[in-house]
């Protein structure tokens, strides 16, 4: 199930249900989710051909150099592969707070609400939420306000994270400076879900190293904008990855030939950064197309999102559109993403179709 920007469903679960897999193997516009972006030809001929090894014996070649790179980019000094964001947070988390501790958290970012309490289930890790601001950043008074003093009645805070991108809101680098010397000054250390990092460095116009440099761990996602299939990495300290290594055996993400998934995420690095640009521009196009028609209300674009709402029904307009190959979660606020599968004429065939919808409702 996939949840709106404002956390209602975007459309309700038995009808998700019932639509699941419908797209399989039909060409279509998809505006659901970065996470549906395919693996191109080119990247799959470099994961057929990819040098691999028992990664659990650390005897992969590619999944070594995949690591090597993304704690370069990162400007860390160690990096895991992961099968999953969630993942990645889940042993970042583990590493860095111990059962009974607290870690700080926006209300509504994703470690927190759209990861199935794994915090708390699997590492007795007490989340501390605080607000989320409308530009995507924290409280930073409020942080230091649910920090908890020394006192046998309380958690111990020992980590706060920070989501960037969040809803596809770029946090300014002076937010995160000032985290960072928070979390400095309280004895914090500092974790970033940078599931969407790459376009936040894109749309700022700096190195990916230079949105990570306050954080003591980040996690990044191949998968989504980037458009490999699978995979997520985690970077940090070597002894924080030496750590992280361990939670990752634990939770079953120990993988062996999965330099077929490394060489996927090396491509990705390699070529799929710098055009993510073209992704941001695709948003605001389709912003201010939607934007143009009577009752459609653009309520923010940021990098590969916008956020829209319809004074028409929005599940209707879901079935209108899938009818014509296109594919949107329509809820009371609608989330339109764009990735390296959608193009800018997909964008135009998009805007008609909503504009030939209204037009005939
Ligand atoms: C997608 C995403 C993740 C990780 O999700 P997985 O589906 O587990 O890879 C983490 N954080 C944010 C903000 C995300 O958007």
């Amino acid at each position: 199930m996939i949840l709106t920007a404002d956390g209602s469903t975007a459309i309700p679960a038995a009808e998700i249900g019932s639509a699941g897999g419908r797209w399989q193997n039909e060409p279509m516009i998809d505006l659901r989710s970065d996470t549906v972006s395919r693996p191109s030809t080119a990247m799959r001929t470099a994961m057929a051909e990819a040098e691999v090894g028992d990664d659990v014996w650390g005897d992969d070649p590619t999944v070594a150099k995949l690591e090597a790179v993304t704690a370069e980019l990162l400007g860390k000094e160690a990096a895991m592969l992961v099968p999953s964001g969630t993942q990645s947070n889940l042993c970042a988390l583990l590493a860095h707070c111990q059962r009974g501790e607290e870690y700080i958290v926006g209300a509504n970012a994703h470690t927190y609400r759209y990861e199935a309490g794994g915090a708390a289930v699997l590492g007795s890790i007490q989340p501390q939420t605080v607000a989320i601001q409308p530009d995507g950043t924290l409280d930073l008074d409020e942080v230091a306000a649910v920090i908890k003093p020394l006192d046998d009645h309380f958690a111990q805070a020992r980590l706060l994270c920070i989501e960037n991108t969040h809803d596809g809101k770029v946090l300014p680098l002076s937010f995160q400076q000032d985290a960072a010397a928070l979390a400095d000054k309280k004895g914090l250390s500092l974790h970033l879900d940078g599931a969407r990092l790459w376009n936040a460095a894109v749309a700022l116009e700096v190195e990916p190293s230079e949105v990570a440099a306050p954080f003591d761990s980040v996690s990044v996602c191949l998968s989504k904008g980037l458009g490999a299939p699978v995979g997520s990495v985690l970077v940090g300290s070597a002894e924080l990855i030496r750590q992280g290594r361990k939670w990752r055996k634990m939770l079953g993400g120990g993988m062996r030939q999965s330099g077929i998934l490394a060489a996927a995420g090396l491509y990705a690095l390699e070529h799929n950064i710098a055009r993510m640009a073209d992704d941001h521009a695709n948003a605001a196009r389709l912003a201010e197309g939607l934007g143009a028609f009577d009752g459609v209300t653009v309520q923010s674009c940021n990098t590969n999102m916008a956020f829209v709402s319809f004074d028409t029904d929005p599940v209707a307009l879901t079935e209108a559109l899938a009818g014509e190959g296109i594919a949107i979660l329509g809820g009371p606020t609608t989330r339109l993403v764009t990735h390296i599968d959608v193009s800018a004429d997909d964008v135009e065939t998009t805007i008609e179709a909503v504009g030939k919808y209204l037009a005939g409702s």
